[in-house]
């Protein structure tokens, strides 16, 4: 029986990738389409399984990649012919998304659909800006309102006189165009012209930009500033508070696009901090962690039971799959009973830890050098490094140099993941600052970037180029990139820090 394919009308909220609603991210997940236009971020593109079709439908205004007709037919054969379909849609789909009409599309063709619905744009745009749409003695009423009506229709379906002196707050979607004839229909149905008023451009986004005035000089103001759409218009005394409650703009990396370079499992640690700091941050995974090709030598080592003075473990990864191999040779914990463990940083040191292993040594520094000190006297002494296929051997030689018998093994490999041109382009546009977290995320973003035509340290040209430590720096460097910030401490947390230090001094 072939399977009914359905479609999800999704709502991917204002632009900060944040604001998707856990059922958008759990029907993305699900998709073997994913339908989508010119106001849902492309970041959340990463919820859909990497083997999904994308399919861009574009809407700007004046410039229509398909028409409505097409956009519904498409949904409605997809569906047909078994797919899951997500249809992301700016905002919420049902505030003038035109979700409707593809959700009636759907039921005409018989093909089963759910809405999702998303945080739209008419109250989260004017909330990032510091305006509340209502607020106790200022404002008990808003209404949602196309700007986008001809103005040369003779009888408007919007009631002006009803509309300009009956609701509190105004919010006006599509309507940049317009303004000159919404401010006039307001003033001449008797709103008065000292009325605050707030346009806010691109808002929840690094661009998010906001002018302010009354109903007698916002006309002027945004032409002044060379306003263009998407942006929201808000009319009413709410309007106002913005001078005090503006926060989104205030936060220390606000503005900025930021590329985070780490395995897509590693990458939320730091793009959660980056986020919450008011940038938008955006994965663009180097690394992608597999299993070594061959088990037998990380294998050969657990099997000898262990007969090793240290295990120094130099990454989450290496511990991972290490304890992996354990287990599988059907031992636990108490293998190593014998053996103290080293861990390069407080990172891995918790990796342990969540196994039930202390470290017995965890350096200051989080370099090679300083665990070679940190483990004391080691002459005579065996050592086990399990590492990733491409490990510096800096750490080995100087054990060696210090009299110990080093035994390295593989216990995963760091491969370059696979990625489209048009969608590595897509998400290095428009970057200002780039993190490195190691010397192959450097490395491989180049060799990305090349396979693609493109020439990274070109691209990266304007961008802030931000290092965890001073090896990814010179590897940085070696690249053609110019570094501008490097962490004092050779940690995630080292490297938002030098950030905000960063641009706060700026
Ligand atoms: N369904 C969407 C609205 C679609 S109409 C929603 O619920 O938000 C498109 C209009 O939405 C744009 O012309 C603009 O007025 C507004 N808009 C959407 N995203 C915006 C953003 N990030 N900043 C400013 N305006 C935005």
């Amino acid at each position: 029986m072939a399977t009914r394919g359905c479609v999800f009308l999704i709502g991917a909220g204002p632009g900060d990738p944040g604001l998707l609603t856990l059922r958008g991210a759990e029907a993305l997940a699900a998709a073997d389409a994913v339908v989508y236009d010119y106001l849902a971020n492309p970041a959340l593109l990463a919820h859909a399984p990497p083997e999904a079709e994308r399919i861009y439908v574009g809407k700007k205004a004046g410039c229509h990649t398909l028409s409505q007709d097409e956009i519904s037919a498409l949904l409605v054969e997809r569906a047909l012919a078994g797919q899951q379909v997500a249809r992301l849609k700016g905002g919420d789909p049902f505030v003038f998304g035109r979700g409707g009409e593809e959700a009636l599309a759907l039921v005409e063709a018989g093909v089963p659909f759910e809405v999702i619905p998303g945080v739209t744009s008419a109250v989260a745009v004017p909330a990032y800006a510091g305006i509340p749409v209502t607020q106790r003695g200022l404002a008990s009423s808003f209404a949602v309102i196309t700007g986008h009506e001809d103005p040369t229709k003779e009888v408007s379906a919007i009631d002006w006189s009803r509309l300009a002196t009956g609701v509190d707050t105004l919010v006006f979607l599509m309507g940049v165009g317009n303004l000159p004839h919404i401010v006039d229909q307001l003033v001449a149905h008797g709103r008065p012209a000292d009325t605050p008023v707030a346009l806010v451009r691109w808002g929840t986004t690094p661009n998010q930009k906001t002018v302010s005035g009354t109903l007698a000089n916002i006309v002027a103001r945004v032409r002044a500033a060379g306003f263009k759409p998407p942006a929201v218009a808000v009319v009413g005394p709410v309007a106002g508070l913005r001078e005090r409650l503006r926060w989104f703009e205030k936060l220390p990396l606000f503005g900025h696009r930021v590329l985070v370079t780490r395995t897509r499992e590693q990458a939320s640690t730091l793009s959660v901090r980056l986020q919450a700091l008011g940038a938008e941050a955006v994965e663009l995974p180097t690394i992608r962690i597999a299993p070594p090709k061959d088990w037998e030598p990380l294998d050969r080592a657990i099997a000898s039971s262990l007969p090793y003075d240290w295990i120094v473990f130099t990454s989450v990864n290496g511990v991972r799959f290490f304890w992996q191999r354990l287990i599988h040779a059907g031992l636990d914990a108490r293998a190593l009973s014998g053996v103290r463990l080293a861990a390069i940083g407080p990172v891995t040191a918790a990796a342990l830890e969540a196994y039930g292993l202390e470290a017995d040594c965890v350096p200051r520094e989080y370099v090679a050098e300083a665990v070679a000190t940190g483990l004391g006297d080691v002459r005579g002494q065996r050592a086990l490094l399990p590492r990733a296929d491409i490990a510096r051997p800096a750490l080995a030689d100087l054990l060696r140099k210090r009299g110990a018998d080093v035994v390295e093994v593989t216990a995963y490999r760091t491969l370059r993941p696979e990625i489209k041109a048009g969608e590595l382009r897509n998400l290095l546009t428009g970057v200002t600052v780039a993190t490195f977290t190691s010397s192959s995320t450097v490395r491989n973003l180049a060799a990305m970037a090349q396979d693609a035509g493109l020439v990274l340290a070109s691209i990266l040209e304007d961008a802030t180029i931000a290092c965890i430590g001073p090896i990814t720096a010179a590897t940085a460097r070696e690249l053609g990139l110019k570094v501008h910030v490097v962490a004092e401490e050779y940690k995630i947390d080292g490297l938002v820090k030098a950030l905000i230090r960063c641009f706060r001094d700026a």
